[in-house]
């Protein structure tokens, strides 16, 4: 694997952290209905708090999770 390839990674990985927990924050104070994919990092509404295996708008996979769980898998 290619070291550009691994920053991408990486970079990837670290956009969905911040993004789960902005999730976390609003789903805290107010309410979301928002889930997050856990391989794209695409944010998604209509999706419960305790929701798991939601497909992905954005790349297919079966990966959107609701905000309690995206913060577990942290
Ligand atoms: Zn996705």
């Amino acid at each position: 694997m290619s070291e550009n390839t691994k920053n991408k990674r990486r970079e990837t990985r670290e956009r969905i952290r911040e993004t789960i927990f902005q999730l976390a924050k609003d789903s805290l104070f107010g309410g979301t209905d928002d889930g997050i994919c856990m391989t794209c990092g695409n944010v998604q509404s209509g999706v419960e708090p305790d929701a798991r295996g939601y497909t992905c708008e954005s790349c297919g996979e079966s990966a959107v999770q609701g905000a309690e769980w995206a913060i577990l898998s942290l």
